[in-house]
């Protein structure tokens, strides 16, 4: 009995993993057409000064899918990894983004994120480079969020690699801090910019006492190396509270704004004065 019982169980696991691939298989077929079509819209989210003042934003990309509507990054970026897309789409949104960057008034800094794997196979510091000359966009306003598992396979090629960014002008934060496996050897090895202290941290802080020892440890080791700390997730007043206290730099999150195109946001980057807009944004 107990066998049959495991021969049901592993039918029902198979053909829930048949329905699994099945459907990571369509969505990497409508990804190709996706990128041909350009069916992806940037989304912009403000960075804010504990004090709120707007200093720049992080481009999230959607994808406008014909029939299912916006698809979130964390379903298509693994899939885009996976099958090779990758590159042409960090490509595309570092183009859109320091094209729309470039037509503010306001000269804030954009943070984008590009994927470990462009790391690996594609010319990340000539692709921002060309983009750069092209849009005319100030290196200084660019910064890239990159996550752990840039180096797993080759530690030097990578450091190279951000050393060549970094020569363009163009920041390096690490994103999602704490999370991985070896986020302090990341930091040590290599030259980022900026630490982001991971959401799930910071989502914790007011009832979990270990994150919040996490969240203080973590804006205390920027204040020794001396790299501005970023909190993103924020999303009480609680939250803020706290991170302001321990002297972290910047925030990020629902609390100041959510990711949204950037017609939402037109009255911070048309307008020198970024305080005035914060305060618009908070009203
Ligand atoms: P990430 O770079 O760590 O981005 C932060 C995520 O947290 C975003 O999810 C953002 O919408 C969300 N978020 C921001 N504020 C809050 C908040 O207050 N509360 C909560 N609960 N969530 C908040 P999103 O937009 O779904 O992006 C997910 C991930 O997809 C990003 O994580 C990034 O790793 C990746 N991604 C997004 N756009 C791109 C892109 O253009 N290229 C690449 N390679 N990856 C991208
Ligand atoms: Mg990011
Ligand atoms: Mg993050
Ligand atoms: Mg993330």
């Amino acid at each position: 009995r107990a066998k049959a019982e495991e021969r049901g169980t592993i039918r029902f696991f198979e053909a829930a993993m048949d329905q699994h691939i099945r459907e990571k298989r369509l969505l990497q077929r409508d990804l190709v057409v996706a990128v041909e079509n350009k069916q992806f819209q940037l989304y912009f989210q403000p960075q804010a000064t504990t004090e709120g003042a707007v200093v720049a934003f992080e481009v999230l990309l959607r994808w406008q899918h014909p029939e299912r509507g916006i698809i979130s990054p964390t379903v298509f970026i693994p899939l885009a990894e996976e099958s090779g897309l990758i590159g042409a789409i960090d490509e595309w949104v570092v183009r859109e983004a320091c094209r729309e960057a470039a037509t503010w008034v306001n000269p804030l800094s954009i943070a984008i994120n590009l994927s470990p794997v462009n790391f690996q196979r594609g010319d990340v510091p000539g692709m921002l480079a060309a983009v750069l000359a092209e849009t005319g966009l100030c290196p200084k306003r660019v910064e890239i969020e990159i996550t752990e598992g840039v180096l797993i396979d080759d530690f030097a090629g990578a450091i190279a690699i951000l050393h060549a960014v970094k020569e363009l002008g163009v920041r390096v934060a690490m994103d999602d801090f704490g999370t991985g496996y070896s986020s302090l050897s990341y930091l040590q090895a290599f030259p980022f910019d900026k630490i982001k202290i991971d959401q799930t941290f910071v989502a914790k802080l007011e009832d979990n006492p270990q994150s919040a020892a996490i969240v203080h440890a973590i804006i205390g080791l920027g204040r020794s190396l001396k790299l501005p700390v970023i909190a993103e997730g924020v999303e009480t007043v609680a939250q803020l509270s706290f991170l302001a206290a321990e002297g972290c730099a910047e925030i990020q999150g629902f609390l100041i704004g959510r990711p949204q195109p950037i017609a939402h946001y037109q009255s911070v980057v048309s307008t020198l004065d970024g305080t005035a807009a914060a305060a618009k944004l908070a009203s």
